[in-house]
């Protein structure tokens, strides 16, 4: 019997959609669709395949209002935050069109004759995507994936799946060929174990959790699958008491509760120095209480509800019961509106050990944590198992170099908690993931170098 999973908008319950989901044998019909279409999409004239994909970023951005009316309503997502990450999608498709005649090999200076190596395609790629950030997260692995001249079969998240549908009915649309770019949603343990174990997948970019990490990097062992994994964070926010302690107070709010916190890079941890603790937490405090938490569909709000019950429940059991050692110091009221609505909450804490000052709670909840000095503040930051994302505030250059120099994390900023563009790499280390996307070196996961050797003898 089909299995039907219910999509709901977690601004008010409604059930928007029921989505039916892929068993094995639709994950098999989509890689066989997919190994036959790739021969002809690899060998297409790369001017051609820019084209093609420089149509589906036009035709995106000129369905921007649409998309993002799809991706606020399924995932709770501020609109106008929705419309910025279609407008992105675009932004990064046209990107990698324009990378396609860009990522080529090199001629080795090597004795009897001509060595040179080629960046080629790895054929199908299957992409696992989460909740958080359906769309943009869907265009990061297609983007480099199709430049190269790969294939790709995304399984969307279950409880998000709408948007990267409407993406692949856009890329039909705009000439893509069929197969190339296949949406293909269902449940993880079936839909997306179902790509990672299939002997003709040659490479899982996965997003999400680091536990799910886990159990694909293990089962793409078995048939020597390609990896990236692009995993859980709980970065850092460290303020020193030399930084304009106004500007990083002011950014610190939405740079954890964007989204809902439902972001890997929130800077969930504020590691801010002793001696000016109690004066940004008093600003912080303020500018929290000026963050509009409200309905997803009102321009003016920037934080709608959680992406569903079932994880509100979850990041609930982070604060009720409170473990010892941690104060809660500021929770926001809770908008009249129904649906997974969560308070915005800061708490503090000395705890080293501290669970809220460790784990990735994934909601609107911000552990600030004091520190004496530059070292204890860089012993704090890489105190956690992960590395992602992370920001440094303070007006010494030389400082701001040092301490971005010892953390051990993929993605920083100083005096801006900015984390991700088109341009540049982004990824993780240690139980952040495994490799980076964006940028050009995003194109070197989608390829396979091999090296040819020519003699000059005969
Ligand atoms: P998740 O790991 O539960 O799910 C992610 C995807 O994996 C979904 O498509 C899901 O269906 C699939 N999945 C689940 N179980 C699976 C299994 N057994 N086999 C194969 N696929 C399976 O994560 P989530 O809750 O959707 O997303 C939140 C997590 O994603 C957070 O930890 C967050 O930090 C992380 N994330 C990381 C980044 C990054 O770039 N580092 C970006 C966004 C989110």
């Amino acid at each position: 019997m089909a299995d039907y999973m219910e999509i709901v908008n977690p601004a008010n319950l409604e059930i928007l959609e029921k989505i039916e989901s892929a068993d094995q044998q639709k994950v098999d019909e989509a890689v066989a669709n997919a190994k036959q279409a790739w021969p002809k999409w690899a060998a297409m004239a790369p001017n051609d395949r820019a084209k093609l994909m420089r149509a589906f970023a036009k035709t995106v951005e000129e369905n921007a209002s649409e998309l993002a009316l799809i991706e606020s309503k399924n995932v709770g997502k501020p609109i106008e935050d929705a419309k910025w990450e279609i407008l992105e999608v675009a932004q990064v498709l046209l990107y990698y069109s324009g990378a396609v005649d860009k990522h080529y090999g090199a001629t080795i200076p090597v004795a009897g004759g001509v060595d040179m190596t080629f960046n080629e395609p790895l054929g199908v790629v299957g992409a696992i995507v989460p909740w958080n950030f359906p769309a943009l997260i869907t265009s990061w692995k297609v983007g480099p994936a199709l430049a190269t001249g790969n294939v790709i079969i995304v399984k969307p998240a279950e409880w998000t799946p709408l948007s990267a549908i409407r993406l692949s009915e856009i890329a039909l649309d705009c000439g893509i060929p069929k197969g190339v770019l296949t949406v293909l949603p269902g449940r993880g343990p079936v839909a997306g174990m179902g790509l990672v174990s299939h002997s003709d997948v040659a490479k899982i970019a996965f997003t999400g959790s680091t536990n799910v990490g886990k159990l694909i990097m293990q089962r793409a062992s078995e048939t020597i699958k390609r990896v990236t994994l692009e995993l859980g964070g709980k970065s850092a926010n460290v303020i020193f008491a030399d930084a304009d302690l106004d500007e990083a107070a002011k950014a610190a709010p939405m740079a954890v509760f964007g989204n809902t916190g439902q972001d890997c890079c929130a800077r969930s941890r504020i590691i801010v120095e002793a001696r000016v603790y109690e004066k940004f937490l008093e600003k912080l405090i303020s500018y929290t209480k000026e963050v509009v938490v409200g309905d997803p569909l009102d321009s003016n709000t920037q934080v709608g509800p959680l992406v569903t019950k079932e994880h509100r429940a979850r990041v609930d059991s982070f604060i009720n019961p409170l473990e010892s050692g941690v104060e809660v110091i500021f929770e926001s009221k809770l908008p009249d509106l129904g649906g997974a609505f969560s308070p915005l909450r800061i708490l503090a804490t000395t705890k080293k050990t501290a669970r809220v000052a460790n784990e990735e709670i994934f909601g609107p909840v911000v552990t600030v944590i004091p520190f004496k000095d530059e070292t204890e503040a860089i012993e704090l930051a890489n105190s956690t198992v992960y590395g992602l994302s992370g920001s440094i505030w303070t007006n010494s250059t030389g400082r701001a170099l040092r301490v971005a120099r010892a953390l051990r994390s993929g993605t920083l900023s100083i005096n801006s908690n900015s984390s991700v563009r088109t341009s540049t790499p982004f990824g993780g280390m240690g139980m952040s993931g495994i490799g980076r996307e964006l940028g050009m070196e995003a194109l070197r996961s989608y390829t396979e170098v091999k090296n040819v050797f020519i003699s000059d003898h005969i």
